[in-house]
């Protein structure tokens, strides 16, 4: 779906340029105006010409390079970012996600001017050479990102502003639980059967979590949908199925005591579903909730769909005033022949993201630096790619 959105944006691009081209006066009609904010600034930047100056010419690049380059976390992550107005600037973060875990991206900016930054999510393919997918963009405007992750895979974070705008911001990268835990009052630690244990002396495997609780505990609809059947079967007992169509993912409650939904019934999450029981295969154990998803043409582990792992950040410490500038660490930095300068890009718990010459990046601790400050660098842009060559809109 999303490729086809890319393709139909990419022809549209192309058709804005003919039209460009053909005709200067004609105004494209709002309704063909490109869908997402990083593409729409794109335009904008073809429209006024811009794309062919030095800068404008970076920023295109930038958006792509620096995927290419990005920088490697584990959630959850924070940082205090450096946006520096007088370069293309593009952020990009790596990280890995599981199946089920919601992706919460969240900017604040602290800088002086309005600024529009361009938050555009992507799932990496795993292969090289294959461009990564764009799974999500925040709206034009918004400074916060949310999404389901699909599968586990590893996720690409771009950030790139518009440019000619700077200052410091401060990117929170989560990964939550994207629904409700299904029996009220209960959490993680009532898990106490897992996705994939063997079931019938390891003729079959568990499809689902099981969840203990006291008989009569309410089960609840973790998320919005539609109760699609409320019956009985032979191992689950009494049952109830609900669908979510705009994640196209059947939900499937088991063993329940009690079944208080009506079929084809829409619901929101929280809605009581039914109360835990032991009825079907289950009357020889103790009350649970058996609880499974099913997303359209499989079976997927619900865990993390409703635990949260750990999503306390922790908080940057060191000063921010230096960032954007070239220092000077006093020892020597590992992969690295003698003390070579780095770039401050952002501070990290108490270490700082920094930037080599030849575009490496990389974490290093705050200890590690006299400073010297970037004027006295002057001399070293010649040998300083891309970023950091003097460019001009006025050319
Ligand atoms: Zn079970």
């Amino acid at each position: 779906m999303f490729q086809l959105i890319r393709f139909i944006s990419f022809l549209s691009i192309i058709s804005l340029i003919l039209l460009c081209s053909s005709c200067k006066d004609e105004k494209v009609p709002k309704k063909y105006w490109p869908r997402y904010a990083h593409e729409a600034y794109y335009y904008k930047l073809i429209e006024t010409g811009l794309n062919t100056t030095a800068l404008g010419r970076d920023w295109v690049m930038m958006a792509d390079s620096v995927m290419k380059m990005p920088v490697k976390i584990e959630l959850p992550y924070e940082e205090v970012l450096f946006i520096d107005p007088t370069e293309a600037f593009a952020e990009a973060y790596l990280f890995e996600a599981q199946q089920g875990q919601e992706i919460e991206v969240k900017i604040e900016y602290e800088g002086p001017d309005s600024i529009e930054i361009f938050i555009d999510l992507f799932r990496s393919q795993n292969e090289i050479g294959v461009t990564p997918l764009k799974v999500a963009s925040a709206g034009k405007d918004d400074r916060r990102l949310e999404f389901m992750a699909r599968k586990k895979a590893f996720y690409l974070l771009r950030l790139q502003p518009e440019l000619l705008r700077g200052g410091k911001c401060r990117v929170v990268i989560r990964s939550l639980a994207s629904m409700e835990f299904p029996v009220e009052g209960y959490g993680k630690n009532a898990i106490q059967s897992f996705f994939g244990d063997p079931r019938d002396g390891g003729k079959r495997e568990h499809h689902g979590v099981d969840i203990f609780a006291p008989r009569h505990t309410a089960v609840i609809a973790p998320i919005d949908g539609t109760v699609s059947s409320v019956g009985e079967n032979r191992l689950g007992g009494h049952v109830v199925w609900m669908y979510n169509a705009k994640l196209r993912m059947h939900i499937y409650f088991a063993h329940l005591e009690t079944q208080d939904v009506e079929e084809r019934k829409t619901i929101k999450a929280g809605t009581k579903i039914g109360t835990v029981g032991n009825s079907g295969n289950a009357r020889t154990t103790s009350p649970h909730l058996h609880f499974g998803i099913y997303p359209t043409g499989g079976v997927a582990d619900p865990y993390y769909f409703l635990v949260n792992t750990d999503t306390t950040t922790t908080k940057p410490v060191n000063s921010t005033k230096l960032l954007g500038n070239w220092v000077q660490p006093t020892i020597q930095i590992e992969e690295e022949n003698s003390p070579v300068p780095v770039k401050l890009l952002a501070t990290v718990g108490d270490k700082y993201r920094v930037m080599f010459m030849n575009g490496r990046k990389d974490m290093i601790s705050a200890q590690a630096f006299s400073v010297i400050l970037k004027s006295q660098f002057a001399d070293l842009r010649k040998d300083i790619p891309g970023s950091f060559q003097d460019s001009s809109i006025s050319e």
